[in-house]
């Protein structure tokens, strides 16, 4: 798949308000950041599929910036992937939560909101 189609692919999931991830056809890992090539096995035969957007909180860190406060993280997806997010909520490790993505500014935000079980 050439790159211009997997930016497409993506941002068509991401329109829809889904959160897009890649995955190689030859040795399955799958990985959020837009690559054509596969940065297990080298691959160019990749796919870009539209994750469930569940996951669990893998690490998370606060930034205290002037008079505000962010919280700052890694999930781990249920497709095996992990990405960096700002968190709407206070979050443990181990936390289920469910990952947002929007396009704003030409920037991709990415949040996550813990689920509630
Ligand atoms: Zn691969």
């Amino acid at each position: 798949m050439r790159l211009e189609e997997i930016y497409s692919n993506y941002d068509k999931i991401v329109q829809s308000g889904d959160l897009p991830y890649l995955k190689c056809r030859n040795c399955n890992y799958a990985f959020f950041y837009i690559r054509h090539i596969c940065p297990k096995c080298g691959s160019k035969n990749l796919e870009v599929v539209k994750s469930s957007g569940v996951g669990k909180v893998f690490s998370w860190t606060k930034i205290f910036r002037k008079n505000e406060t962010f919280i700052y993280g890694i999930v781990e997806l249920e497709e095996g992937f992990r990405i960096y997010c700002n968190f709407a909520d206070d979050v443990k490790i181990g936390d289920k939560v469910k990952i947002k993505i929007s396009i704003s500014d030409n920037k991709y935000h990415i949040i996550g909101s813990k689920l509630q079980i």
